[in-house]
């Protein structure tokens, strides 16, 4: 395991993958019943983008920072931005990861489930989360997890699937990965992010799900700059089950997500060729 999500905490892909994350739990709270939330690979909760790894890339450079320097915000980002403005200090010196924003986000009477994998990173989760009753931080793999941990006793609940994407299996082992929590907990949220590279590798993942995929699922996509096979121009989130807050269509017919998508594109693009785009793989 070489990746350390430190290098990239805060770039346009974590503002995407976060954004919709703060949107689609803060849509789970219009209920009371209490929810469980399970993030199979979680990261460490909380970078210190004035460190090593994050200034060595420069990356939230082209995200975060970008985002925060806009005026006036879309308003789907207000669940994210009241998140990273009560989590990440003025000005913005740490970043929240998706556990930290969970956790944020969640209310007393929620249930939350951190694995990782790496134990440096596992240890400074744990760390992070001490004092947090609500929270079980495991140093596991996360597809196991889903195996483990579904289908919560709660039987509400949305699980972030966010895996490094180290070679080209990951997306295999996604697939499977699904199909077997789908079989457990039909009912939940699923989020699985996707990294937009060579797009007959992304492509070919999302024609199988629309082929053989579940019901209700939907694909998201936000693109800095035109695609090009040798480096990660864009950021992808497929959603099962998603929430209203996300398909919710506004005045102009586009939903609640695409319109959120399309101000980030303009926000953060790179080169010419950003976009944002939005397919049901299955209704
Ligand atoms: N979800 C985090 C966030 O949004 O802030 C970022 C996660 S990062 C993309 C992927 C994480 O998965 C890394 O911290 C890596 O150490 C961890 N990891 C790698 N293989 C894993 C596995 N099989 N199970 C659980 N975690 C794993």
């Amino acid at each position: 395991m070489n990746y350390r999500h430190a290098y990239h905490a805060g770039n346009f892909a974590d503002v995407m993958k976060h954004a919709l994350l703060a949107l689609a739990v803060e849509h789970m709270k219009k209920k009371d019943k209490p929810f469980f939330l399970l993030d199979t690979h979680a990261g460490t909760g909380m970078t210190d983008l004035s460190g090593v790894e994050a200034q060595k890339t420069g990356e939230y450079l082209q995200g975060i920072a970008r985002l925060l320097a806009t005026d006036t915000p879309h308003p789907a980002l207000t669940p994210y931005l009241d998140a990273i403005g009560a989590l990440g200090g003025d000005p913005l010196t740490q970043y929240p990861g998706s556990p930290a924003l969970m956790a944020h986000l969640a209310r007393p009477q929620d249930r939350l489930a951190f694995c990782e994998l790496h134990p440096e990173d596992t240890q400074r989760l744990r760390a992070y989360f001490r004092r947090d009753a609500r929270v079980k931080t495991f140093e596991m793999d996360g597809y196991t997890a889903l195996r483990a941990m579904l289908p919560p006793k709660e039987r509400r609940g949305l699980v972030l699937i966010d895996p490094p994407f180290e070679d080209r299996s990951e997306f295999a082992a996604l697939t499977r990965a699904l199909d077997d929590a789908l079989r457990r907990f039909a009912t939940g949220t699923f989020l699985l992010w996707y990294p937009v590279k060579d797009p007959s590798v992304s492509g070919a993942f999302l024609e199988h799900l629309a082929e053989h995929g579940p019901a209700r699922t939907l694909t998201l996509e936000l693109h800095v700059m035109a695609t090009n096979p040798t480096r990660m121009t864009g950021s992808g989130m497929v959603v099962v089950n998603p929430p209203f807050a996300l398909t919710e269509q506004g005045p102009d017919g586009k939903s609640a997500a695409l319109s959120l998508l399309e101000w980030l594109a303009a926000r953060l693009a790179q080169a010419p060729g950003a976009r944002a785009r939005e397919e049901w793989l299955r209704e």
